[in-house]
């Protein structure tokens, strides 16, 4: 039988560091990662047939659990009529109309390939619409790998100590200015001093690539208002929050509308899916209507529409879905902070809905400075002891965990007293 570690010396002679995204390497918590074979309900399997808990998701598509009945079904059938033809398809207009309708606010919607496509084209949008060129990003946000936003990026790129990469144009990265996530100042500063010149403000409403951060009361309301005094578009990056907080996603669960919303992985349910949407009176600037040009061939392939739809019209009909993952992951934060303190192990817990992260922190974390002086290497002997224990997490401090609807209250049961036992090894 084939093992993970062979796999690992195999794939580092053909790809870079062994991997195809870099987090996946386990270099944060000192590791070697291990290869995945299959995964069912709640549970991933490696190579070796060993059961973990699954609580990345594949990094947040997984809402419904791995290999969901309805979701493959739809699959097989789309992938009988063929994989791709590169002309339009039913299954992208039911999919843009299910959008709009779960979404309020959204009238259009564009589909892409990646979460990163997405979000480099709502920019070149903004841009075209208003005229304008710079952008405010918030530090410790990630919005994909694009030049204009690694500049203090959060997810991989803070994991690997390297937020501004290398490679990115000094006059793209010049565009990028950069405020404090929940600290509305510092954007009203950036807006005094660029006054006219701000096409966009980009935001994760959630901050979960460093971590999981909520937006304090009134945070987004405020940004809203703000970007309205200056004509400036607020971009509400959904890759993870979008119709995993609420069918409406941020903007249904914090009351906030945006100008203009991406969304990635969920609504591929699993394949390689995104899109960009928002009010008409922007979206009609997109090509072939407009002059902000953005294609792909891949785009709106019916073998990806056809998981996104099956996953979503799950979503849409299914209230009991977003009960149940956030009772789940309320259990098991709540389990966590007990234990926490029963154990005096200096773990912070931020929870939003079904998005969790355990913070190796003395206090609540509530922005990247304060994130970044989470204890790493505590998260790491934490991130360990769990695998060991049959816990698969995000391999960095600064990921969320994902809460699906496949996990039972036995899987979060198992979960506390893996974490037990962890917590018991750490004080
Ligand atoms: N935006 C956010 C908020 C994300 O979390 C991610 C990826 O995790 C992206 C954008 C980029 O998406 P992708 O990895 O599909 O390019």
């Amino acid at each position: 039988m084939v093992n993970s570690q062979e796999l690992f010396e195999r794939a580092k002679k053909v790809i870079p560091g062994g991997v195809n995204s870099p987090v996946r390497a386990f270099k944060a918590v000192n590791s070697n990662p291990l290869f995945i074979s299959r995964a069912k309900g709640s549970k991933i399997y490696d190579v070796e047939e060993t059961e973990y808990i699954d609580y990345v998701g594949s990094w947040g598509p997984m809402i419904l659990g791995h290999n969901n009945e309805a979701i493959l079904k739809s699959v097989e059938k789309a992938i009988c009529n063929g994989l791709s033809f590169g002309a339009p398809v039913e299954a992208e207009v039911q999919i843009a109309e299910l959008i709009t309708e779960m979404v309020p606010g959204i009238e259009m919607v564009r589909m892409v390939n990646s979460g990163t496509e997405a979000v480099m084209s709502a920019i070149r949008l903004a841009r075209g619409f208003t005229k304008r060129d710079k952008i405010i990003k918030f530090e410790g946000c990630y919005h994909g790998h694009s030049d204009s936003m690694l500049v203090k990026a959060g997810s991989g790129v803070l994991t690997a100590g390297v937020p501004d990469s290398m490679g990115v144009p000094k006059n793209v990265a010049a565009d990028t200015l950069t405020a404090i996530y929940n600290d509305i100042a510092s954007v009203e500063k950036l807006f005094a001093e660029n006054k006219n010149e701000i096409s966009a403000v980009i935001i994760e409403p959630v901050a979960a690539n460093m971590g999981v951060i909520a937006p304090k009361e009134d945070f987004l309301r405020e940004l809203s208002a703000l970007c309205k005094r200056n004509g400036t578009l607020l971009i509400f990056d959904e890759v993870i929050t979008g119709f995993r907080l609420a069918k409406g996603g941020a903007q249904e669960y914090f009351g906030v509308s945006a100008d203009i919303v991406t969304y990635g992985k969920i609504i591929g349910g699993g394949m390689p899916v995104g899109a960009y949407a928002g009010r008409r009176e922007i979206m009609e600037c997109v090509a072939p209507v407009g002059g902000v040009y953005q294609a792909g061939t891949l785009s709106g392939n019916p073998v990806a529409m056809a998981a996104g739809l099956a996953q979503l019209e799950i979503l849409r009909s299914n209230e009991q879905v977003y009960k149940h993952i956030n009772a789940m992951a309320k259990i098991l934060g709540d389990g966590i902070e007990l234990l926490a303190q029963k154990y005096n192990v200096p773990a912070n817990i931020n929870r939003v809905g079904s998005l969790l992260c355990v913070f190796f922190a003395e206090s609540v974390v509530t922005n990247y400075a304060e994130a970044k002086k989470s204890d790493t290497v505590a998260y790491a002997k934490y991130f360990k002891s769990m695998l060991k224990k049959g816990i698969y997490l995000a391999p960095s401090q600064f990921e969320a965990m994902f809460v699906s609807s496949a996990h039972s209250e036995d899987d979060i049961k198992n979960t506390l007293n893996a974490i037990e036992g962890t917590f018991m090894e750490m004080s």
